[in-house]
């Protein structure tokens, strides 16, 4: 034994010359392991038999130089395993996927401590420690979890007569030659490096320091791509280290690290890997053992040594797994903890609306009601019947008919005689849910304002109020009363509605519709707003991929409407070429003069709010100046002020109006059946998703509506991702292909998502989404409050995410 240790460290002091034992190693394999066929022979067996068929001398010195780390760490591991010579270097727990990992045989140094400051590191001057302060780095311990975004793959080595032609690829090499050089008008260093099968010139542009690194006869490892250049093959700008040095930046999978101005690749590796080397072991784990091992992950030291320096692809991807799924476990038990918080905050009022009423209520309806619907109903009263407040979220494409549902549910709370509460994100909503409300109720009939029906198949009166602010301060005031008295049963309003100083004595139901900007936190609020547990249902028309549902709606119960009424046809959808807008201006005028009305919303010119305001200014007044100077045009915009909103949004519901000219703020939509037309500006700025929300606005009746699609100059992608509107009108395809080629900040507009980061995983993770979430589930059925030792880790871990979160909300 000690005789191979004693060999594999002279063979790495002489640099990996296959010169530490007479006749070279592979002799002296053979020996050995005749010497020793059990049971120690057995790993290192394994290990020798992947050399290649001519052996340890055929390979390259970087190559030479991981077979003995993976031996010498074998060695440590047998010795380990038998209790003897403990103390040999720090041991993480080995699970069944451990590794050996070449890193892994140092012993640990013991300057610092995880919190020590990336200053007690060689060549962090204060400017560099500045740079990478701005890159989330402070401690030693940033330092481990600064993940590279790539790898460069220079694991294969090659001879220079085999280097393969615009490939990445590494080769060791003398240098013959190096000096700084002006090559045509730029300077640089050029080299000429050889090995026994021939030369080849390296040229480093701009860098003309390294002349000064390169001695000639020194060994080096060269990394990068071969280009040919009038014939002659050189390489370019390579990665170089010598031979004997720490060996990341040449010759194996090498990392690319997020970086800022100033700060090198080289310097951000090494600080890595000298972070690596001596703290990767005294991270302590958050997973617990059993679940590490079920799921198959590797340990977090050995995680952290293979995403900073991977072994392999497969060892990349198994580390990448690792992290990406402690990430999503964090947002699962910070969601089900969450939601585990309102169940036991107290009991909800059980609200129960019985059977004939149901019955009658349905019957009452001057539709039938659609399948969906039902479902989503019975969903719903089961929930508010149970007395642990009600998490639902009741996803339906615009037009779906969601106002009926949630309709049941406040008759379940008037029969229960309690009260409910519906909120919408704007006034004209909320009036249009009192219309919707107030017909259902009566049967058909349309009124507004404050009202009391008596339904017969109720058996006491449902007083209705609107509460909005363009009420006159005594109406505000009167509907305020009337609530506070337990007047109202049914309130209808904006958020003020609950975040105001109206106060509900017998709040049984709380109503948020259109609320898919609204994240986890958010949500949280507003429970907290409410004196006691009432019942939630959150509304909302955009549908939802599922890996988002569990995430971003993860403290939710979800029921799904996919299916519309009946006898609306599908928006025909067109994208025309940029040659075409008269061509849709002509058919706006067309529907215009046949009675109809048109929605056209402006290109998304940025995020802000100001600047696409001034833009939809000018649209509008080109269109109104030279293309419709005859039609009656509307201005909507997000900056105008909301009572000034309502106005034009009322004007167009009247047919006041026959052109809405309009940013995206028509989005969060309503009800007008008349207009027929959605011609969308600029269209390969949003998403699709958002697209077939602005469609959905003219889905309204029997009547065939049109959704034009107008681009300047669309790339390939987005042409071809507009024409999948014209094909596909299911929304809940849309959105997973929306979030797929876009990704979840731009799919929810940025940060209002209410998700935390996530660094590693991707929202495209549905597998390993729903393994965190199951055994997110597991840990709080075995833990409720995550308070047994073994999960302290994880439970502090939750908490510094969401807290983070919640600083970034409030
Ligand atoms: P959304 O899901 O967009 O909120 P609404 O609840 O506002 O949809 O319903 C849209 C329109 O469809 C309303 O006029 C409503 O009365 C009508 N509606 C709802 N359900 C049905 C149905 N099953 N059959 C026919 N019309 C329906
Ligand atoms: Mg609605």
């Amino acid at each position: 034994m000690a005789g191979l240790r004693k060999v594999l460290e002279l063979e790495r002091t002489k640099k990996f010359a296959n010169s530490a034992v007479i006749g070279g190693l592979d002799a002296y394999f053979r020996r050995y392991l005749e010497d020793n066929p059990q049971p120690s022979g057995q790993r290192l067996q394994e290990v020798l038999r992947l050399l290649p068929d001519r052996g340890y001398m055929a390979l390259h010195p970087i190559q030479r130089r991981r077979v003995v780390e993976e031996l010498l760490a074998t060695l440590d591991e047998g010795i380990d395993s038998q209790g003897e010579l403990s103390g040999q270097g720090v041991k993480s727990s080995t699970g069944p996927s451990s590794i050996p990992s070449s890193s892994a045989s140092r012993p640990a140094s013991t300057i610092g401590t995880l919190n020590s400051p990336v200053t007690i590191y060689k060549g962090v001057s204060r400017a560099n420690a500045a740079k990478l302060t701005r890159l989330g780095v402070q401690t030693v311990g940033d330092l481990l979890f600064h993940f590279p975004y790539r790898y460069n793959d220079f694991a294969q080595v090659r001879p220079i007569n085999q280097l393969l032609i615009n490939q990445e690829q590494t080769l060791v090499a003398n240098v013959w030659s190096a000096s700084a050089t002006n090559i045509g008008r730029k300077k640089g260093t050029e080299a000429i490096v050889g090995d026994e099968t021939g030369t080849i010139p390296v040229i480093w542009w701009g860098q003309t320091y390294i002349a000064r690194q390169l001695r000639s006869g020194m060994q080096v490892a060269l990394s990068g791509r071969v280009t040919v250049f009038r014939g002659r093959r050189q390489m370019e700008n390579p990665e170089w280290e010598p031979i004997g040095a720490e060996g990341i930046h040449t010759g194996r999978l090498v990392p690319m690290y997020p970086s800022t101005e100033g700060l090198s690749q080289r310097l951000l590796r090494r600080l890595a890997k000298e972070a690596v080397d001596s703290f990767a072991d005294q991270v302590a784990d958050p997973l617990p053992n059993g679940l590490r091992q079920r799921l198959d992950l590797l340990p977090i030291a050995d995680a952290l040594r293979q995403i900073h320096f991977p072994d392999s692809w497969e060892l990349a991807e198994a580390s990448r797994r690792r992290f990406a799924f402690e990430e999503l476990l964090y947002v699962q038990l910070g969601v089900l903890l969450r939601r585990q918080l309102w169940q036991v905050q107290g009991q909800a009022a059980s609200l129960s609306l019985p059977e004939a009423a149901l019955a009658g209520f349905i019957s009452s309806l001057p539709f039938q009601l659609t399948n969906a619907q039902r479902r989503a109903i019975n969903d719903v009263l089961r929930d508010v019947a149970r007395d642990v407040p009600m998490s639902r979220l009741l996803q339906g494409d615009v037009g779906s008919g969601k106002t009926v549902v949630a309709l049941a549910a406040l008759l379940a709370a008037v029969a229960s005689g309690y009260q409910g509460a519906i909120m919408a994100p704007t006034e004209i909503l909320a009036e249009q849910h009192c219309r919707t409300l107030s017909s259902l109720l009566s049967g058909g009939q349309e009124t507004l304002w404050t009202n009391v029906y008596t339904p017969p198949y109720l058996d006491k009166q449902a007083r209705v109020a609107l509460l909005i602010g363009s009420l006159t301060s005594k109406e505000k005031e009167a509907a305020q009363d009337a609530i506070a008295r337990g007047e109202t049963d049914i309130a209808i309003g904006t958020q003020a509605l609950i975040q105001g100083s109206v106060s509900f004595p017998r709040l049984g139901l709380i109503v948020v519709d259109e609320q898919h900007r609204f994240g986890v936190l958010q949500r949280a609020a507003l429970r907290e707003k409410a004196d006691a547990p009432a019942h939630v249902l959150v509304m909302t028309a955009t549908p939802i991929p599922r890996t988002l549902a569990l995430t971003v709606y993860g403290d939710l119960d979800i029921s799904v409407m996919e299916e519309m009424p009946p006898g609306r046809p599908p928006v025909k959808t067109h994208h025309l070429r940029p040659d075409q807008r008269q061509k849709a201006y002509d058919f706006v005028r067309r529907q215009v003069a046949a009675g109809r009305q048109a929605y056209i919303i402006c290109p998304l010119v940025e995020e802000s709010e100001a600047v696409v305001a001034r833009a939809a200014v000018q649209e509008y007044e080109r269109l109104y100046r030279h293309v419709f100077p005859d039609l009656r045009l509307g201005l909507l915009h997000g900056r105008l002020p909301p009572a000034e909103k309502d106005a034009v949004m009322r004007a167009f519901r009247d047919g006041q109006l026959d052109v809405l000219v309009s940013t995206a703020v028509v989005e969060v939509g309503i009800d007008v059946p008349n207009a027929t037309v959605m011609l969308v500006e600029g269209a390969d700025r949003f998403g699709l998703a958002q697209l077939h929300q602005f469609r959905g606005r003219v889905r309204r009746s029997e009547q065939q509506a049109y959704c034009l699609l107008l681009s300047e100059n669309p790339s390939i992608e987005a042409q071809e991702r507009l024409r999948l509107l014209e094909t596909v009108h299911d929304g809940f395809q849309l959105a997973e292909e929306d979030l797929r080629l876009r990704g979840p900040g731009e799919f929810f507009g940025t940060r209002q998502s209410g998700l935390p980061d996530l660094r590693v995983a991707k929202l495209s993770d549905v597998a390993l989404i729903e393994e965190a979430r199951s055994e997110a589930a597991r840990l709080l059925e075995d833990d409720p409050d995550l308070s047994r030792p073994q999960h302290r880790a994880l439970a502090a871990r939750v908490a510094q995410l969401w807290e983070h979160l919640t600083a970034e909300v409030s």
